[in-house]
């Protein structure tokens, strides 16, 4: 069983005291595809030595942040457009508008997301989208950029059935990750209705933490609790999610 981590910031300095056995561990339990989203320039050298200590399973993206657009947003996009020109990346991400911690920014918020959107398309990879009280503001970018190779996922899937279809009409895969073992976290009761083959799992650790660990620091290995949760909803195995979202993953970030 392979499964993948589609969104982990195993880069974080919450791991800083067991990166390598938090990463082993996951690898253990059939975890063993890490894709990790970008923030913004400060986080960068944490992420290649990273990927130099697990170059066979970690894939980078790289983007910002949306709460990362600030002041020296500008600044910080062509940093972001130079690092594509000098070296390979899976993905621009994570990229997006979040309207939760600051909507002062929503304008150069936009901008910084239709832009990342161009570098996208310029370098013909796909999207990690994160949104955050802001699916219209985020529908409204996507569909001026509507393109047939334009593609990528919905991390942290959080919308209602409409706004799932939305994005898969976009050509969006969602991510689904701890907040579907959430009690209130709504889109267990309507997943079951969207063909697994849109889905892709992720974590967001250090974030978002499954049943039973929710409220705890996240890693990669809980995923399998995620897994399991999607093997409910959906009434099939765990090898079953396991297979059909590690193909998904790889129909994505073409690796
Ligand atoms: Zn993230």
């Amino acid at each position: 069983m392979i499964l993948t981590d589609t969104h982990t910031h195993l880069y974080s300095d919450s791991f800083d005291e067991d990166r390598d056995s938090v990463i082993k561990k996951a690898i253990e339990q059939g975890v063993s595809r890490f894709f990790i989203p970008a923030i913004d320039s400060t986080y960068a050298q944490a992420m290649y030595e990273l990927e130099a200590s697990f170059p066979d399973n970690v894939h980078l993206m790289m983007g910002l942040h949306p709460t990362s657009v600030k002041d020296n947003y500008k600044q910080e996009l062509s940093f972001v457009a130079s690092e594509l020109q000098r070296r390979s990346f899976v993905a621009i991400g994570e990229i997006g508008i979040d309207l939760y911690w600051d909507k002062s920014t929503l304008g150069i918020q936009q901008e910084a997301f239709q832009y990342q959107i161009q570098l996208a398309k310029k370098y013909k990879l796909p999207i990690n989208i994160h949104c955050r009280e802001a699916f219209d503001e985020v529908f409204e970018v996507l569909e001026l950029e509507r393109a047939m190779d334009l593609r990528g996922i919905f991390h942290c899937f959080s919308g209602t059935e409409q706004q799932a279809l939305q994005a898969i009409d976009l050509q969006m895969k969602l991510g689904i990750g701890g907040v579907v073992t959430f009690k209130n976290g709504k889109i267990d009761q309507f997943l079951d209705k969207i063909s697994m083959e849109h889905i892709v799992l992720e974590t967001d650790s250090p974030y978002l933490a499954p049943v039973p660990y929710r409220g705890k620091r996240n890693e990669s290995a809980y995923i399998v609790n995620v897994a399991e949760k999607v093997a409910e909803i959906y009434t099939v195995s765990i090898e079953e999610v396991a297979k059909t979202t590690t193909a998904n993953s790889r129909a994505v970030f073409g690796i």
